[in-house]
């Protein structure tokens, strides 16, 4: 891939990709070598106010347009994204830091994945209807979905086309327009996109993506009165502060916010397999997952073995050039965020937890000696309260905490402030469900982790969020329903009922 296309990223406006109104741009730079990529168009009010208003006048037409010819646009869309599939994967790696393999495998299918998902759903979501014969009336109540109007969709970094698609095309499909923003530090790949989306005709203003810093770009979005709602991905105190925003004017918010997702092991289950899931559940993308498994919780009798095994297996993973094949761990995003999860396990240490593996910079020789690589670290002698064990560090650091019984992993499973999802590992159905249902979390894994149907609801509890994606529910958050009572005369002209 040409990487003099990752040199300007730009805002798409209008159906037109252009740079910010007084020209501002901002830095971008790549994970895994510590040099600059290129700028980024930096965004402001005066870029959303302009993407706004191509929204507000694209509406009526796309609006009104069947489900049938915005899904075959969408289509389109995904189908370009597939035709340049190595091109895009190779954009995300260059841009993220993530390995390779994950870009083409993961981030890029089911970025168009989504695109034709939504494009189906809205072709068959269903109209409620209900018959209603009171003893005068006979009544026909018809719900009409309504799009909301401008959509507002704001997403993060670490999958980066994989969740920006994942707001806009329920929107798209719902028949929306959209002014999207996503993270200024993984920019490029919804400005290929906004290429694809010119190259496909998608017509103007549907889709206007602006570029820019979150407290710039983000924030007046957000509080922008031309914009119906926000679909938000992104940190829990982002999110409190997006709510606060919102809530004045009513404006409908859906936000998927952070985790500190436990994976529990019973003595009951496969290890095997419980050791590679939770090892895939805590270390993939560099453990910046909002559903990375980042406690794991092991029966007592079972944990010494099972630590020993983790670590030998995390210790063996692969860590290197993003862009090579053979790389399991790549770079973490960006050299601010390196510095955090450093911290993090500073606190650990304080804490008087031990680090038994991992936790050190270790970017490879040559091209990538200046890159942000942390070895995976495996933290052991914390108690569930530990500040370690409760706030979110968001990189490749888990802790073991071993457990009794039932109740108690129960009990520990759900003593933090978050509830996005959890992954349990037994060998007992009736276990599997027993605990599945106590678990404070809006998606449970029973041996298995991040397997998804896109048909399923998607979200978070406690203070991983308000709201669900998935399917109808990313439909419908996009709507805005009326009933609609239609009071008929069911008895026709020759009643003598009256
Ligand atoms: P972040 O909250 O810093 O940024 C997310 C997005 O919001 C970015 O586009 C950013 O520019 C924008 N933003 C920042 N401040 C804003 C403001 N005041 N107003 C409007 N927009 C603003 O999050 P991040 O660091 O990009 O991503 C990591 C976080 O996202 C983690 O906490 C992770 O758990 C969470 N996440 C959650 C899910 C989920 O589905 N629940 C998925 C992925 C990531």
């Amino acid at each position: 891939m040409d990487r003099a296309s990752f040199s300007e990223v730009l805002h798409f406006i209008d159906g037109e990709r252009i740079a910010s109104v007084d020209g501002s741009v901002i830095g971008n730079i790549e994970p895994a070598t510590g040099e600059a990529l290129g700028t980024i168009a930096a965004g402001g009010q005066a870029e959303v106010d302009l993407a706004v208003a191509a929204a507000t006048n694209a509406l009526p037409d796309w609006a009104s347009s069947s489900a049938d010819t915005r899904g075959q646009l969408l289509e389109r869309l995904a189908a370009a994204i597939e035709d340049r599939l190595d091109d895009f994967a190779t954009a995300e790696c260059i841009d993220n830091g993530k390995p390779i393999t994950a870009a083409r495998q993961i981030d890029i299918p089911r970025a168009a994945a989504n695109l034709r998902f939504f494009a189906g759903a809205a072709r068959y979501q269903q109209d409620e209807c209900y018959r209603t014969r009171l003893p005068d009336d006979d009544l026909w109540n018809v719900s009409l979905r309504k799009p909301i109007g401008v959509a507002g969709c704001i997403s993060p970094w670490n999958l980066p086309l994989y969740l920006f698609t994942w707001k806009i095309a329920p929107a798209l499909a719902a028949g929306c327009t959209v002014v999207a923003k996503p993270s200024e530090v993984t920019p490029v790949t919804a400005d290929l996109l906004a290429k694809a989306a010119q190259d496909v005709g998608l017509p103007a203003g549907v889709l206007n993506i602006v570029q820019g810093a979150g407290a710039a770009a983000g924030a007046a979005i957000v509080s922008h009165p031309g914009i119906a709602a926000i679909s938000f991905t992104g940190g829990t105190e982002t999110g409190a502060s997006i709510a606060s925003v919102a809530a004045p004017s009513f404006k409908k918010t859906l936000l998927e916010l952070g985790g500190k997702n436990p994976t529990i092991v019973f003595a009951d289950a496969d290890i095997d397999q419980a050791l590679e899931g939770a090892a895939r559940a805590a270390y993939s993308n560099q453990g910046q997952i909002c559903l990375s498994g980042s406690r794991i919780l092991v029966e007592s009798s079972i944990v010494d073995s099972f630590t020993e095994r983790l670590v030998e297996r995390v210790s063996s993973m692969a860590i290197g050039d993003p862009l090579e094949e053979t790389t399991e761990v790549g770079a973490l995003v960006s050299s601010e965020h390196l510095q955090k999860v450093e911290n993090s396990l500073q606190v650990a240490r304080d804490e008087g937890g031990t680090i038994l593996c991992g936790g050190e910079r270790c970017a490879p020789a040559g091209r990538c000696s200046g890159g942000f690589f942390l070895s995976p670290a495996v933290v052991i002698g914390l108690d569930s309260g530990a500040r370690t064990n409760q706030e979110e560090i968001f990189g490749p650091v888990a802790t073991i905490i071993p457990f009794d019984d039932e109740s108690s992993a129960i009990e520990i499973a759900n003593d933090v402030r978050y509830g996005l999802a959890a992954s349990v590992w037994t060998g007992s159905v009736d276990r599997a469900l027993r605990v599945s249902e106590r678990i404070e979390a809006g998606t449970v894994w029973v041996n298995c982790w991040m397997k998804r149907d896109l048909r399923t609801v998607f979200g978070g509890v406690k203070e991983s969020g308000l709201g669900r994606e998935g399917g109808a529910e990313s439909l419908s958050f996009f709507q805005e329903p009326t009933n609609v009572c239609i009071r008929f005369d069911s008895k026709g002209p020759d009643s003598t009922d009256e």
